[in-house]
Parts: structure tokens; sequence; C-alpha cells
């Protein structure tokens, strides 16, 4: 038999799409204090919000005859008609928060608008809702939500531990603070005041309490514009990354969302700086014009749809590399700082990149690589080449760290951007070899490597298949002369999933590691010089193409405490 439920019921089933669990609560209520324009939230929680969620703001109030109104569902002061609902421009616009909350908890709301002379309060709970009662209370609005989910078992069952319940309330209120720093927020919870965020245009302190101390290896995205979207945020520095993706926080016009839109474009703007299976963090503000936005695809709004991803991906990948592109070259700076006062070290001598002898590791004369810049000539060098360390590391000095270089890393990243440059002008010079070699694959390592031939080819790699499984080997990349070409090594790679690079990258990335300078290798003086010259004119100096950092400094500070100076 069919029946039709009743209002309650209605109701208690509507509010179950809107409020999961006590972060629900404290998020409806938030939103509303920034769509009333608050400067100053404060909340205070007991029991992870099972026992007591209390939201106080002030802003605009709600003045006494729209008190029960507000407690209607579909009941809102934010959209006029259905055409609204193409621009939303504030966080709520459903009317359905406090209904919703007052569904399943026992809600006081007390409000004073500006002109008025004291405010008025009223209780909710279900569908009822108390007479306006005046009251003394500051301006703004104070919203009290207690016994929640008492009259719901089930959803009470479901919750985890109130520290659990607590700690989503903290990591929530703390990151929508990250997008309005012109709002304090405070907490506190069980009577122990959590945080208090002063207003302002820094965001240091937020960020460290979202971020904690990785923090400290964000980087200001450099703002990009575009016809689609502008974008601005923080992103972690290359060699800082995580396990997950967790914290790649996301605003699209302030609103925080859920969304792995962007996952794609973190990838593509760390390229060759990300490691395999390690992701970047940082939050990122995505603004687009209200019509090209829908909020209007999840109950908690908690998800956006974009009229045009593609072009507001193309942004964030693009704001990503350039600003880790800028980033690079200041700590490249730093770490080979080119001081011209420097004490003399009886090491051995440094000859500048002028009259550094032929470099024999990479093809330098052909490269389309650009020349070291003409500072880098001409300033007295700094930067002194030490010894070779274990046959692996590259020792140096600037007079103030030890500089260490990982010889395959560097010898890596110049070679990739080198064969990187060469290709994408259409096809690297070639250096036929004397003797063509043939080598045999497995049935599945010959098929992958197959596919790669015209990648190869394009970076200067002359491959063609022998019969079956067999491959030959005609030309090698022009300037590694002398170094065979790994080609086992290669193909050994080809099952490896490079986060972000794409597929001819990946292939040229594994080049330029099967065709360098490994680690075991003995140095000269001069190859050691000139490696380093070369990756200082490297757009992404600091990592090979895999992500693992070439350079390391030891501050002689560091060495210092080391000797407890
Ligand atoms: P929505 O936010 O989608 O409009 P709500 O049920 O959350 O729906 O709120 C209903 C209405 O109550 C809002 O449109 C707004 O006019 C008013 N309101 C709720 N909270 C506040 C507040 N903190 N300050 C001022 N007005 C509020
Ligand atoms: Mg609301």
């Amino acid at each position: 038999m069919i029946r039709q439920l009743d209002p309650t019921t209605i109701g208690l089933i509507a509010a179950g799409e809107v409020i999961e669990r006590p972060v629900s609560v404290l998020k409806e209520l938030v939103e509303n204090a920034l769509d009333a324009g608050a400067r100053r939230i404060a909340v205070d929680v007991r029991r992870g919000g099972l026992d007591l969620i209390d939201v106080s703001d002030d802003g605009a109030g709600i003045a006494a005859s729209e008190l029960a109104l507000a407690f209607a569902r579909h009941a809102t002061s934010k959209l006029v008609a259905a055409t609204d609902l193409e621009r939303v421009v504030t966080l709520g616009f459903r009317g359905e928060g406090l209904a919703s909350i007052a569904a399943v908890a026992h809600v006081r709301l007390t409000s004073r608008t500006p002109g008025a002379e004291f405010g008025f309060t009223v209780m909710a709970h279900k569908l009822a809702v108390s007479t306006p009662e005046p009251v003394a209370a500051p301006g703004g609005t104070r919203v009290r939500v207690e016994s929640l989910f008492e009259n719901v078992p089930a959803r009470r069952a479901y919750l985890r531990s109130a520290t659990a319940e607590y700690g989503r309330i903290a990591t929530f209120l703390a990151t929508l603070a990250l997008a309005y720093p012109r709002v304090a927020f405070s907490l506190a919870h069980d009577g122990r005041p959590a945080f208090a965020f002063a207003p302002g245009d820094a965001l240091d302190q937020r960020l460290a309490h979202v971020f904690g101390v990785a923090a400290r290896a964000l980087t200001e995205l450099e703002a990009m514009a575009g016809e689609a979207a502008t974008v601005r945020g923080f992103v972690s520095r290359p060699g800082s990354d995580r396990g997950d993706r967790r914290l790649q926080l996301l605003f699209v016009n302030d609103r925080l969302v859920r969304s792995n839109a962007f996952a794609g474009a973190w990838s593509a703007g760390y390229a060759t700086y990300a490691l395999a299976h390690r992701h970047p963090f940082g939050v990122l503000f995505v603004d687009v014009p209200s019509d090209r936005v829908d909020p209007n695809v999840h109950p908690t709004k908690a998800e956006v749809r974009l009229r045009d991803p593609e072009a507001t991906n193309g942004l964030v990948r693009r704001a990503i590399a350039r600003t880790l592109g800028r980033d690079a070259n200041e700590r490249m700076r730093d770490a080979l700082s080119f001081s011209p006062a420097l004490p003399a070290v009886p090491v051995v001598e440094s000859t500048t990149a002028a009259t550094a002898p032929p470099l024999r590791l990479v093809g330098a004369e052909e490269a389309v690589v650009a020349e070291p810049a003409p500072e880098f000539v001409e300033a007295p060098r700094a930067l002194r080449v030490l010894a070779q360390l274990d046959a692996t590391f590259v020792l140096a000095t600037d007079g103030r760290a030890l500089v260490l270089v990982d010889q395959h890393a560097a010898h890596e990243r110049v070679a990739y951007e080198a064969i990187a440059a060469r290709a994408r002008l259409g096809g690297a010079p070639t250096e036929p070899l004397l003797v063509p070699y043939t080598i045999e694959l497995e049935p599945r390592d010959a098929e992958r490597f197959a596919a790669t031939l015209d990648a190869l080819a394009a970076a200067g790699c002359e491959v063609e298949p022998f019969g079956e499984r067999c491959f030959r080997v005609l030309a090698t990349p022009a300037g590694y002369g002398a170094r065979a070409f790994d080609l086992r090594g290669y193909v050994a790679d080809l099952g490896d999933e490079v986060p972000g690079l794409g597929a001819r990258e990946r292939i040229w990335a594994s080049l330029a590691c099967h065709s360098v300078t490994r680690a075991g290798e003995a140095l000269e003086a001069g190859e050691m010089e000139a490696l380093l010259a070369r990756l200082v004119t490297c757009e992404n100096p600091m990592h090979c193409p895999h992500g693992r950092p070439t350079i390391v400094r030891v501050e002689a500070d560091a060495i210092a405490r080391m000797f407890k100076r």
C-alpha cells in the first residue's frame, strides 16, 4: 500500500542528506554567518558537537518577524527566482540548513538586527518554532544546537568518538578560514580554546594550523588569470610531498569543495618535480564568474560543476608549473650563490665556465638548452668543486655551505632538458653507430618497447624492429658519444608510472636516465664543473626528471652544531 509520508518523517529524510554528522551542522551555521557578512565568528563545541554546537556571529541578523520562516524548509533570503540558481553568489541557497538541523536537534536561535533595540530568541525542534521573545543580545546571530541526533539513534550509532567528530570540526573550520582572511574565527572545545584567528590579509597563522609543520614547505602560487577563471593559492615545494591527496585543498568561489577535479592539474603542474606515488599539497583558490559554475549538484554543496573544466584545469596546471619553475631557480641561485668575496680554500683549482674543457658529458655544442647566463660566466665563481665522493656525489662549496650534488640525478636533469628541448624543436640530431647492435627482448617488453620507438626517434635515438622480439639500434642522441645507451635499463623502466609526465616525456626521462653518468663513475674536476655549470641553466635544476633531489646543501651553521660550537 502506498502512503503519503507525514511531514515530520519527510523532514527527517531530507535532513539526513544535509546533516550527516556534527561537522555538517557547523558547516551550515558558519556558511550562514559568512553569508550574513559576519566579520567575527565564534564557535563553541561540547563533546565533539554531540552535546552542543554554538555559533555566534556579528552579521546582519534576522528580523523578529522572519525568525519562524528561517526554519521553514525551502525558505531563503538568498534566491528570488529560478534564474538566480544560475548565478549563485552565496554559500547557502536552498533554504534547507536550519530546517534540517531543527529536524534532528534542539535549536535555540537568538538574533538582533542592526537597528533593533533588542534581540529576539526562538526555540526550534522538528517542525515547531516557538514564538519569538525579546532578549538582550549583541548585534548578529547566535545559534545553539543541542542533543544532536537524539531522535535518530541510527545516526548516533554510526558516528565515531567525540574526539574524532571534534577533529573533523576543527579541521573544517580552520580550513574554511583560509578563504576568509578578513574574518576572525575562533573555536573552543569543552571550554578550552583551540584557536583564534585574527582578521588580516596574511594567511600564515591559518596555513600553519591547517598544514602543521608542512606549511613551511608551501610557496605562494603566482596568481594567474584566464578567461574562464583566476587561480591563487599556496603549493608545496618539490620534495615535500605526501603519500595521499588529502591536503590538496580546493576552494571554488570561496566554497570549500571536495573534488578531484584538479588532481590531474596538480600532477601535471609538478610533472618532473614529483616522485612517483607522492603527491604535492596546498590550497587553491579558483574564482570563476558565478554563471560558469553550478553549486547545485550535491545536498551538502560539497561539489560544484564547472562550465569550463578544461580551461580551468589548464590554468591551474600552468600556474603551478610556473611557480615551481620560479622557485627552483631561486633556490638554485641560493644553492650556488656567487659571492665575490671568498675565503681562500685550498682545494682543486676552480676554472670558470668560460674556460671549462669541452663538455664530454652532454652534447654541449649542439645542445639547444641555454648557454650559462652571462653573470655566471663573468662573476667570480664562488662555488668550488672540491672532490668526488664515493664516485657518486660531487662535493663543492661556496664558502658558506657544503654543497652535495648527486652526479647521476644532476646529469639526468641536464640530459632530460636537452633531449626534450631538441625533440620539441622537431627532432634531435642523432649520432649513427658505426656498428649497429641488436637486442632481443621478452615478448611483454618487446611490445612496450615497440610502442616507444617514435618518441625515441624524436629524441634522437633510432631503433628499428629486427625480426620478432628483436630490435636494432642504429643511432643514439648526438653528444652522448662513447656512452652506450643502456637499452635494457630503459626497457625495465617502461613499466613504471611517473605521474604527471606525458608518455613522451616519460620516454625522454628514461632515455636521459640511461644515457648519462651513473653513480659509481669517476669524474674529472673539469667534468664536475661542467656538470654544475649545465645544471644551473636548467629550468628545474633542483630535481631529476623523476623527482629526486639533485642538490643538497649543508650550511656551515649546521656543521658548527655537529661540532657543538
Ligand atoms: P539558506 O542558507 O540556504 O538560505 P538556511 O536554512 O541555512 O538556508 O537559512 C535560512 C535563512 O535564514 C537564510 O536565507 C537567512 O536569511 C537566514 N539566516 C540563517 N542564519 C543566519 C545568520 N547567521 N545571520 C543572518 N541570517 C541568517
Ligand atoms: Mg544556510
